[in-house]
């Protein structure tokens, strides 16, 4: 029982040493978090489940932590589950003898797969008792599904593994063993279809390793690390250790090269073993937006800044390895989406013109830059919507048509050296001195250095005229000036021409459901039900119906998309008012960039709900869409704390609230 608040890592587990862990116990120790919302307790159980792992049998761990995050690998080696709700039906249809109409039926009337699905089981007679599964086995086949590419396959393999030896087939078994087969069922099958919503953020999990590694020697033997230390000393060490995490995952964001490192050597010597690389990608520095220049300025005040334009592509984190003798390894170059997606195979062009940005100097190197479509004959900047046309994966450098210019704004690496903890002005100076800037081809982001309003005023109207979307203004000197890696940080700001429209910023939002149209829209979806992602409460949040700023093209495309994710009824982490209840229900997966004139108050939406009023929520109003944003996921999708900042920036709000809110 991992949420004992006295655990011993040996006594209170479910195995013994050098046993493979059992699946229960990894299910049991989720449901006893689900059953929880407060963080630090939560941190406590999953870290206590940690320390039996971690001294029992630490091979398991890493398979632990990546099913407590619904990962089977980094994100750049794009191994993704996402198994639609109808082939799982199926599966387990046919391994339990329903039809999909029954099952259907079933999951209509409880609202849960997992329930169908361990009733259908538990019903069914087996010919002999299943083993009980382990948690390295579900992994490994999950693994196995997801590293199928061919969709038919991925579904018969599903469907086998359902029916003989894997997840789902053992569940009424461990439900036996201690009651947690439902729990199992429904893990493995939301790990199937790709969403285990159980609240886990990244920060929880890299926390409790934290807290369970301060308990345990590296290397196995002593038993509790927490013996001859103080409360306070302790928790000293705690803090100690998840900084050193933490900042290492930044840096080298693969658990399969940090947790063998942590088990042999211990925390402290991860920054050794675990360093920023060129070949990992590493999690992006992003921006805070802001509402004006006013806003800069007064941020600002007193510090050295410069601004830079906005391009309005796509983020491309480029990698250049050394290679094995002298200079760079070019054929092993990479480009990283902003979510650390591998998009080499996209960018063939980028990668064959490498050798002209580098300098003979540049032996290995990590750029920080925005692609950008671009007409090279007559130097002028595309908009994003052409980008999106070109082909996303295995693009023939030969039959690219439309070309991209890559502006480079900073440089993170270079040279066997990271550049991160440097001063923006550093870093700067490096990019200039070491790289080609080549027309259309590699520019460096234009910038200028400003110092008063008028200044900054000129040059957001000049990068709007360059057809970019705004500034970014960033910090030059001091620790201020670093690379935040994996921060919105307030040491860059984004200053959009949005601004001077409406509510300053776009916003991100996850699509949770249609409604069908009519007349002209008869066949498509003719408006969407919005939400935005609470990470406190992990649920999604409604926040706008949508019918404007679609083409009709864009309906057919959109409706195609979403067809894909259809589910029958909405999840039970949907905030949302019934009176809006579209007529199809999506799960959270398409996430759009929307614009809207203002944010007001709603008792029928859900958004920020408690935030600012304990009983309306936050709506948009007068919503447009923008675009699809391929490169987010749904929890990266604006959250309900940005929603309430955005909401209480507002002019007209400000005016009327007395009480300072601060959300740091
Ligand atoms: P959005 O792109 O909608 O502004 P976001 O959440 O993707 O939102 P932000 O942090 O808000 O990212 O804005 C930073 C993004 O702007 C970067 O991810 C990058 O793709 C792009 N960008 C364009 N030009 C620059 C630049 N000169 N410096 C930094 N980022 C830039």
């Amino acid at each position: 029982d991992p949420s004992k608040s006295k655990y011993h890592p040996i006594n209170d587990a479910c195995w013994r040493a050098n046993q493979p862990v059992p699946y229960l116990a990894l299910a049991k120790t989720l449901e006893a978090i689900e059953a929880i919302s407060a963080r630090l307790k939560i941190v406590e159980i999953l870290s206590n489940y940690f320390r039996s792992v971690m001294v029992l049998t630490p091979e398991d761990l890493l398979p632990s932590v990546y099913l407590c995050l619904n990962q089977l690998a980094p994100a750049y080696h794009s191994l993704e589950l996402g198994i639609a709700e109808t082939y799982l039906m199926k599966a387990i249809g046919q391994c339990t003898g329903r039809t999909l109409a029954q099952m259907k039926a079933a999951a209509q009337k409880t609202g849960d797969l997992g329930a169908v699905a361990e009733q259908a089981r538990s019903t069914q007679r087996t010919m002999f008792t299943p083993p009980p599964l382990k948690t390295r086995a579900v992994f490994n086949a999950l693994k196995d599904i997801a590293s199928m590419t061919v969709p038919v396959l991925k579904r018969a393999r599903a469907a086998a593994h359902g029916a003989a030896a894997g997840p789902h087939a053992h569940a009424a078994q461990a439900h036996a063993e201690g009651g947690g087969g439902r729990r199992c069922q429904q893990r493995s099958l939301s790990s199937l279809e790709g969403k285990l919503r159980i609240g886990l953020a990244e920060q929880s999990v890299l926390q409790a390793l934290a807290q369970a590694a301060a308990a345990t020697p590296p290397g196995g033997g002593v038993l509790d690390a927490t013996k001859g230390l103080s409360a306070a000393e302790f928790k000293a060490k705690v803090d100690e250790q998840a900084l050193i995490i933490k900042t290492t995952y930044c840096e080298c964001p693969n658990y399969e090269l940090i947790i063998p490192v942590m088990l042999e050597h211990g925390v402290a010597a991860l920054p050794e073993h675990c360093k920023l690389t060129p070949g990992i990608p590493l999690k992006p520095m992003l921006a805070h937006p802001t509402k004006g220049v006013h806003e800069v300025l007064n941020r600002f005040e007193g510090t050295r800044f410069t601004c830079e334009y906005k391009y309005d592509g796509e983020r491309a984190q480029i990698h250049v390895p050394k290679a094995d003798g002298e200079g760079p390894d070019l054929p092993n170059a990479s480009v990283f989406s902003r979510n650390q997606e591998n998009n080499t195979s996209k960018y063939p062009d980028i990668l064959q013109r490498l050798p002209s940005l580098l300098k003979s100097e540049v032996s290995s190197c990590v750029l920080d830059c925005e692609a950008v479509a671009y007409d090279i004959a007559n130097k002028q900047i595309l908009p994003f919507q052409i980008l999106s046309t070109r082909k996303r994966k295995d693009a023939a450098a030969s039959e690219i048509k439309v070309q991209v210019c890559v502006f480079v704004f900073d440089v993170l690496y270079l040279n066997g050296r990271a550049l991160v903890r440097e001063p923006l002005e550093e870093r700067r100076r490096l990019l200039r001195e070491n790289f080609n800037e080549v027309e259309g081809s590699w520019q460096f982001a234009v910038a200028k250095d400003c110092s008063s309003m008028e200044e900054v005023q000129q040059f957001l109207e000049d990068a709007v005229r360059g057809s970019c979307e705004g500034l970014m203004v960033k910090t030059l000197e001091g620790e201020h000036a670093r690379y935040d890696i994996a921060r919105r940080s307030h040491n860059w700001l984004k200053l959009k021409k949005d601004y001077l429209e409406g509510v300053g910023d776009t916003i991100d939002v996850v699509v949770i459901g249609g409604y069908h149209g009519r007349g002209k829209r008869r066949g498509v979806y003719g408006g969407f039900l919005l939400a935005c992602y609470d990470a406190a409460g992990d649920e999604y949040q409604a926040l706008c119906k949508i019918g404007t700023g679609f083409s009709d093209e864009d309906l057919q495309t959109l409706t195609k998309t979403l067809e894909e994710h259809v589910i029958e009824t909405p999840r039970n982490y949907y905030r949302y008012d019934n009176a809006h209840a579209p007529d199809a229900w999506f799960a959270p997966a398409c996430v759009w960039e929307v614009r809207c004139a203002d944010l007001s108050l709603s008792p029928a939406h859900r958004a920020a709900l408690g935030l600012i009023d304990p009983e309306r929520g936050v709506s948009l109003r007068f919503p447009r869409f923008i675009r699809v944003r391929e490169d987010k996921t749904p929890e990266q999708a604006t959250s309900a704390q940005q929603i309430a900042e955005m909401y209480l920036s507002q002019d007209q709000v400000k005016n009327q609230t007395s009480k300072p809110v601060n959300f740091d």
